[in-house]
């Protein structure tokens, strides 16, 4: 089997032999649940209920305030307790919607749209925007916005991401076993709105149960294709992924749209399926808890708005103290101090580490070695944009394509005098962009 795969990256530890073959379980929410105005890349939703309002399942309870914005849905029935700010697993507060469950799951009218093959393309992406799909690979941008690339580019490829590429988390891989069909819908409905393109499904080869269901299950469909990728982190990384699937390189400062191509998710592809075939809202995701600290780690399907610890206990705790918890994978994830932060659209995974795994190394100085430049999947030098963000010289960060960084954590991964290099070039990105809001 011919394997594609991008110029340069690393080869972490998997990790996902942990949760790999456990079958999605439903998990159903305690009594409280917590719907931040901010999940997703954008401006946060308005809030559109207030305390000891009636809510129902699939309600809308935050209204996308901007062209780059989502709206947010209540997944249970129940009572609106509170609206104030609480701690997301980003590290920073939002305003949210704190709904008293009544275990009733009464659900508002949801009628079943026509069928997607009568549509337009317009309509299809109103249908996900009302819906409130976002990218739930972690990214969480609005997805309709995607799907509605300016007139001028000719996309002539929509690419589902099933690589997985981060250690640990396998949310994606049960999903492509469990839900192929909706998948496959979901790229078919991407399909009808641009008629000109052709499907790709890229998987990477440490999933080969799941390119065998998808090329089962693609098979009698000309302008689907599955890919097997080389199994390579960041292999899922947009720009990645599409030189691997195209051939194609999408320059600085452009989109994928520029080189023709559209990118989602399997389990955002998922999520246009659910809003465009059965009318439903984003009101649940595939989760895995994980990592050697976790008692018994599990992927789990939960409502969109149960708290991290309530994911964990159903896992039966921890068997060891995590030294490191981490929303996310290992490698793109961020680290939380508390598991008392809400599952959002872009909670992906919950990895709880034990000392053996979470080495929290001094930095030292660099030895200029270069193998975070063989490493980078940007052709940037680490090293040199780090120092140049530490001397505060963001003008040169810049020049050196500071901003060009996806914060892949390959660096990091490579670095012998263990420098916090995607910390350091995290922390300058933000600070340009800071910089320039203020002009
Ligand atoms: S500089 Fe950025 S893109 Fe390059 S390896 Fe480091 S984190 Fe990844
Ligand atoms: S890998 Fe680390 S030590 Fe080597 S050049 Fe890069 S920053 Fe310096």
């Amino acid at each position: 089997m011919e394997l594609l795969t991008f110029k340069r990256g690393v080869h972490p530890p998997h990790g996902k032999y942990l949760t790999e073959n456990k079958a999605i379980e439903d998990l159903s929410p305690n009594q409280l649940l917590v719907y931040p105005m901010a999940q997703h890349i954008g401006a946060p939703a308005e809030c559109l209920v207030k305390k000891g309002d009636r809510v129902l399942v699939g309600q809308k309870i935050g209204q996308a305030s901007g062209f780059i914005s989502a709206n947010i849905h209540s997944s249970v029935s129940g009572t609106v307790k509170d609206v104030k700010p609480v701690l997301t697993a980003g590290g920073t507060k939002s305003l949210a919607v704190i709904v008293e469950n009544d275990g009733q799951y009464e659900e508002i009218e949801m009628p079943k749209p026509k069928p997607y093959t009568e549509m337009s393309k317009e309509e299809i992406a109103a249908i996900v925007k009302e819906a409130g799909v976002v990218g739930m690979g972690g990214a969480t941008f609005p997805t309709n916005v995607k799907l509605t690339p300016a007139p001028d580019k000719k996309i002539d490829a929509i690419i589902l991401n099933g690589a997985e590429c981060e250690p640990y988390l396998t949310c994606d891989h049960r999903l492509m076993l469990e839900e192929t069909n909706m998948i496959v819908e979901g790229l078919q409905i991407i399909l009808h709105m641009f008629p000109e393109a052709k499907g790709y499904i890229g998987i990477e080869d440490n999933k080969k149960d799941a390119i065998q269901k998808l090329k089962e299950a693609t098979k009698d469909i000309p302008n689907i294709e599955v890919k097997a990728l080389k199994t390579k982190y960041p292999q899922g990384a947009e720009k990645q992924l599409i030189y691997s699937v195209m051939k194609r390189e999408v320059p600085s400062g452009k989109l994928p749209a520029d080189v023709g191509c559209i990118v989602q998710n399997v389990n955002t592809v998922r999520e246009i399926y659910n809003a465009v075939v059965n009318g439903r809202p984003t009101i649940s995701r595939v989760v895995t808890v994980t990592g050697e600290a976790v008692k018994e780690p599990k992927n789990f399907r939960v409502r969109l708005g149960m708290s991290y610890k309530e994911l964990v206990d159903a896992c039966g705790g921890f068997k060891e103290d995590p030294v490191k918890i981490i929303s996310g994978g290992p490698m793109m994830g961020m680290a939380i101090s508390t598991l008392d932060v809400p599952v959002i659209k872009g909670s992906s995974g919950i990895l709880c580490l034990t000392a053996k795994q979470a080495v929290l190394p001094e930095e030292s100085s660099c030895i200029r070695c270069g193998k975070c430049v063989e490493a980078c999947p940007m052709f940037l030098v680490p090293s040199a944009i780090d120092s140049l963000g530490r001397r505060k010289e963001y003008e040169a960060f810049e020049e050196e394509h500071g901003m060009d960084c996806i914060e892949c954590g390959s660096c990091t991964f490579v670095c012998p005098a263990k420098r916090h290099l995607i910390q350091s070039i995290r922390t300058s990105k933000k600070t340009v962009l800071a910089n320039k809001r203020k002009k």
